[in-house]
């Protein structure tokens, strides 16, 4: 009886022991279990928080509304190279990059050119936009790589019926150039002609086939239009409206505001041999 009892007792105990070890390894596991999710929403919290400062990072500041009318200097460039009064050196165009960057200046797309104008805000308060006029083939093989360095944007203004002739850009040029994000394309009609001294039907077609030729070549909508030699008159301000263009440039000097009409904007330009103190007191002052 005593040795069934002592019998009855030891497996007790060894039942208990059991149930004991099992206990301790299914909690040791759960630790286990609770620590590696814990690890895991670690990770998580870290990748999010990088996310975060990354989109910090990289968003765009809002843009500011202003109450008086907003001044930019739209820089009229034509050729980078020398030789003559409206053609500016690569190294002097260089120097000029630099210039507006140390100091402090956004460079403006065509679309955000646009949206400047229209809303009367800046994403910045020092904004210049620079445009080359005609599209020489120097504008990529000389003044692309130096926008691309310094990464700074620039809108051409292309006369489409030129696409042919030597010493301007191909489609395939333009399209590359477009492909990068810092360079923007814009009307300079098919046959850079005098708009004013055409009649009204045969502006029509410089002004509206030009656009279409754009819009289809480089898939966009294009939004702006200069004006060959800066010549228009009323007819012409009417008839881009009417092919829905959003702004007009001149080459009349000085820094463009609404006041001008947006068919009809100032220009700053920018000649050979300027020292950079002169190229920025232009800047600043058109
Ligand atoms: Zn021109």
């Amino acid at each position: 009886m005593k040795k069934r009892v002592l019998l009855g007792i030891a497996w007790g105990f060894m039942i208990l022991f059991l149930v004991s070890c099992h206990s301790e390894k299914t909690a040791k596991s759960n630790r286990q279990t609770i620590r590696i999710s814990q690890t895991k929403k670690d990770k998580k919290v870290t990748k999010n928080k990088i996310a975060t400062v990354k989109n910090k990072k990289t968003q765009a500041k809002p843009w500011k509304y202003y109450q008086q009318p907003i001044k930019i200097p739209i820089l009229m460039y034509h050729s980078i190279s020398s030789g003559n009064s409206l053609r500016v050196p690569p190294a002097q165009f260089a120097a000029e990059i630099v210039a507006l960057k140390q100091a402090g200046y956004y460079s403006l797309s065509a679309t955000e050119a646009v949206k400047a104008f229209t809303t009367n805000s800046l994403p910045q308060a020092k904004c210049v936009w620079i445009t080359l006029d005609d599209g020489y083939s120097d504008n990529y093989s000389a003044a692309f790589p130096i926008l691309k360095k310094y990464h700074y944007k620039a809108t051409i203004n292309y006369i489409t019926g030129f696409e042919q002739r030597n010493g301007y850009l191909t489609v395939e040029q333009m399209k590359q150039m477009r492909a990068t994000g810092l360079i923007s394309f814009a009307s300079h009609t098919v046959d850079h002609l005098d708009l004013n001294e055409l009649p009204a039907k045969q502006q029509w077609q410089e002004l509206d086939n030009a656009k279409q030729t754009l819009d289809s070549q480089l898939n966009q909508n294009t939004q702006v239009i200069a004006y060959p030699a800066g010549r228009y008159d009323q007819q012409t301000l009417q008839l881009v409206k009417k092919c829905n263009y959003q702004l007009g440039l001149t080459t009349h000097p000085g820094l463009a505001q609404k006041s001008q009409g947006f068919y009809s904007l100032d220009r700053v330009r920018i000649t050979p041999g300027l020292s950079t103190e002169q190229f920025l007191f232009l800047v600043k002052n058109g």
